[in-house]
């Protein structure tokens, strides 16, 4: 098991890495006025009317509990440090780096940051900027990306990984901006859904497989009762895999990427929806990270507190404490 960081570090990059990705998210924010727009349909998750039995619940208590994480000040040492634009995104060999940057999640880790429930997660990979989910407010969503100095016209798409509001609620004030990345959901959003977002912008339906940039994936939508896509980004040292709630189950959607694109998964990230999950359910999912070869975990959004140290447990220094402000930096994906 290769520890994230060990991972790293390899090929002789240094701690300075990690300054480079942060100066790459350094750009300068001009925000406009958030407004509503559009028509509301009935059904829209952007009308922000839960579905019963459906919507995600927070954990108020777990959350409250959570211990502050120690890694930040370390893991961030040269946050100011100055770097040529043309090398932002490149590593020492000139490979494209994949950087992800938690943007939204109930789980507290930078300070700067406003925590609340939802997920969202920004992917960079070489020239391209890909948004994973918009969390639940967009009001933080959009506070979170100012404090991360992450300009959201640099957005080029949107991927929603399901319908819930924790995960679709900031796209309204996104858009309301007057961007236009492209949004990519699944064929079963609701008409109302994609037609609200059509009138700003351009819908895709995800087909399984399906290209969003350049090394980025989706697996198109992963069947059950609630219905999910998760994101996947290929890399020399085998597959990253983004999950929003994984709710058609964090093994199935796993098994999946795997099954499609093949090779080690690297890291698996996200939420795993295993908040009320009882020990067994957890066992049964973490023998299923290792038969699947999984290396390194972020769990984070609805993994819940219990499963989360079991998580810990087992992976050790492959377990990444992840939260709202975590970047991670995956050199020479
Ligand atoms: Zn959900
Ligand atoms: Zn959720």
């Amino acid at each position: 098991m290769m520890s994230p960081d060990a991972a790293l570090k390899r090929g002789g990059l240094a701690l300075s890495e990690t300054a480079r990705a942060l100066s790459t998210l350094a750009m300068m924010l001009s925000l406009a006025a958030c407004g509503r727009f559009g028509v509301e349909g009935p059904g829209s998750p952007m009308q922000g009317a839960p579905v019963s039995g459906l919507e995600d619940r927070p954990e108020p208590d777990q959350a409250s509990v959570l211990p502050r994480p120690t890694m930040h000040p370390a893991d961030l040492p040269d946050v100011q440090e100055e770097i040529p634009v043309e090398r932002k995104t490149m590593t020492e060999e000139g490979k494209v780096s994949l950087i992800i940057a938690i943007l939204f999640d109930n789980n507290p880790y930078d300070e700067r940051l406003t925590t609340a429930w939802g997920f969202s997660a920004l992917v960079e990979r070489g020239p391209h900027r890909v948004l994973f989910d918009t969390g639940g407010d967009g009001a933080i969503l959009l506070s979170n990306m100012k404090t991360l100095g992450i300009d959201p016209g640099s957005i080029e798409a949107v991927v929603l990984s399901h319908a819930h509001k924790d995960h679709t609620g900031g796209l309204e004030s996104l858009l309301a901006l007057g961007l236009q990345p492209i949004v990519y959901v699944l064929p079963s959003f609701s008409s109302g859904f994609k037609a609200q977002v059509g009138e700003v912008t351009q819908v895709v339906e995800v087909a399984p497989g399906q290209v969003i940039m350049d090394g980025i994936f989706t697996t198109g939508e992963v069947v059950g009762e609630i219905p999910e896509q998760a994101l996947v980004v290929t890399t020399e040292e085998g597959l990253v895999v983004i999950t929003g709630c994984a709710h058609p189950g964090i093994d199935r959607m796993l098994q999946k990427a795997r099954f499609m694109f093949g090779g080690p998964i690297r890291l698996a990230m996200g939420g795993f929806h295993l908040k009320s999950a009882d020990d067994e359910r957890v066992s049964h999912i973490l023998r299923a990270f290792r038969d699947l070869g999984v290396e390194s975990t972020a769990p984070c959004h609805c993994t819940g507190d219990r499963a989360r140290g079991r998580f810990a447990a087992e992976y050790g220094e492959g377990f990444i404490q992840a939260g709202v402000g975590k970047v991670i930096v995956l050199p020479g994906g």
